[in-house]
């Protein structure tokens, strides 16, 4: 198999070391060698990296391919899913184009959007990253996603259930549909007035039956989840990763880090920041209305949540909830300075989260999100110091080039 070598780098490896000049050799998929300092090893190809700065590629952690300039869960419902496939196509392209090397699935537009494009691109008939494909969010009557009413039968983005044996057809119905990653709304949310964030409309019976159904399969199972109860249910039944999570108490962080072994949490918080500072008041969330839903209120919570779960060890991942007109697919790097801005996050640490934490996500086994010999060889080099300017990442300009699974998605000139 041929070999490549990336010479002359600043290697940030993900493992907690400080970032060191040398080269890395790559054997087909896998990361062959990583050589500290000038030496440097017989290859058929070599890249000259001149000192950039390499890096594990990162990971969104709740990822909604389908999501294309939405304003209204209407974008998601009225659409066809034969339009619906190519706008996945882009938005795995996006997050590729942007050195999103993984893309850990929340929910999409319709069920089998992600599984699709997963499909394709695994065949290598189109661009995009590592999938775990997620599915509809499973909700209940009443809750997120139940837009219907009784003179109007509405449905919603999701699959409504009630009751175990309910649950247990509809996470059975997703994994024979090859969904990866299950999604539960197990929490209210301020777009729907009547169940806010802090209520919890599932029961815990509903999300064991959930996990233990999901698990059965082999497939992940995610919620969202921003009340105390619901985070609690979630964690006493064995979810594996643990969307927004805003409010908490000192049993709740006791519990989440007591886990923290084998729970991802996704705090998503660049929607709340886009409707805060009025980067969504175009589409009419201006900072008054954001102020009307709450949501400086669930960004305080936020805030105070996830810095306590930093200084925790629990393991976070960036990304979440992009794909609507203030927050485009491929913008996921923002979140890096959300971190550090709102959790207290060093520039290295926010990158191990992007990297290592999505990684592990993504493969339990370990083989994915570090630099380091044995590894799966996916990897960004970027023009300039990362971790003196994290919104480097943001400039895809900056990303000479992409490496995924040892193939070179974009070289540099
Ligand atoms: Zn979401």
């Amino acid at each position: 198999m041929a070999t490549t070598l990336i010479a002359q780098a600043t290697i940030f490896d993900a493992t907690c070391a400080k970032p060191f000049t040398g080269s890395v050799l790559i054997d087909g998929n896998r990361i062959a060698s990583v050589i500290t300092g000038r030496d440097r090893p017989q290859a058929d190809h070599v890249i000259e990296a001149d000192g950039k700065f390499l890096m594990p590629g990162m990971t969104e952690g709740h990822g909604h391919l389908s999501f294309e300039n939405v304003t209204a869960t209407e974008n998601l419902i009225t659409p066809c899913p034969e339009e619906q496939v190519f706008t996945a196509a882009r938005g795995a392209k996006a997050l590729l184009d942007a050195g999103f090397t993984s893309v850990y699935g929340a929910s999409e537009a319709k069920l089998r959007l992600a599984v699709a494009v997963r499909n394709e691109v695994n065949a290598g008939r189109i661009p995009g990253p590592r999938i775990r494909a997620g599915g509809l969010e499973i909700s209940v009557t009443g809750a997120m996603g139940d837009e219907s009413k009784e003179h109007n039968p509405r449905v919603g983005p999701s699959t409504l259930v009630d009751g175990p044996e309910e649950m247990r057809k509809a996470v059975r119905t997703h994994c024979r549909e090859g969904v990866d990653n299950i999604k539960l709304d197990v929490s209210g949310d301020p777009f729907y007035p009547s169940t806010p964030g802090h209520t919890t409309p599932m029961s815990f019976e509903e999300i064991k039956m959930a996990v233990d159904t999901a698990h059965a399969y082999g497939r992940k199972i995610n919620a969202h989840t921003r009340s105390i109860q619901g985070s609690k249910d979630c964690i006493r039944a064995g979810v594996d990763g643990l969307f927004h999570c805003e409010y908490s108490d000192e049993a709740l962080l006791d519990m989440m880090e007591e886990a923290k072994d084998r729970i991802f949490v996704v705090p998503t918080i660049d929607l709340f920041d886009c409707m805060a500072t009025g980067k969504a008041a175009n589409w009419g969330i201006t900072a008054e209305v954001a102020g009307w839903m709450g949501i400086p209120g669930l960004i305080e919570e936020s805030i105070k949540t996830h810095t306590a779960l930093r200084q925790r060890g629990v393991r976070h991942l960036i990304g979440g909830d992009f794909g609507f007109a203030w927050s485009a697919q491929g913008a996921q790097a923002r979140d890096l300075q959300h971190f550090i801005k709102y959790y207290g996050y060093s520039s290295a640490d926010a990158l191990i989260c992007a990297t290592r934490n999505g990684g592990q996500a993504m493969m339990a086994d370990g083989s994915l999100g570090t630099i380091e010999a044995g590894k799966l060889a996916d990897m960004v080099l970027v023009d300039g110091d990362v971790l003196a300017d994290i919104s480097l990442l943001t400039d895809t300009s900056k990303l000479v080039l992409i490496m995924k699974d040892g193939s070179l998605y974009k070289s540099p000139a």
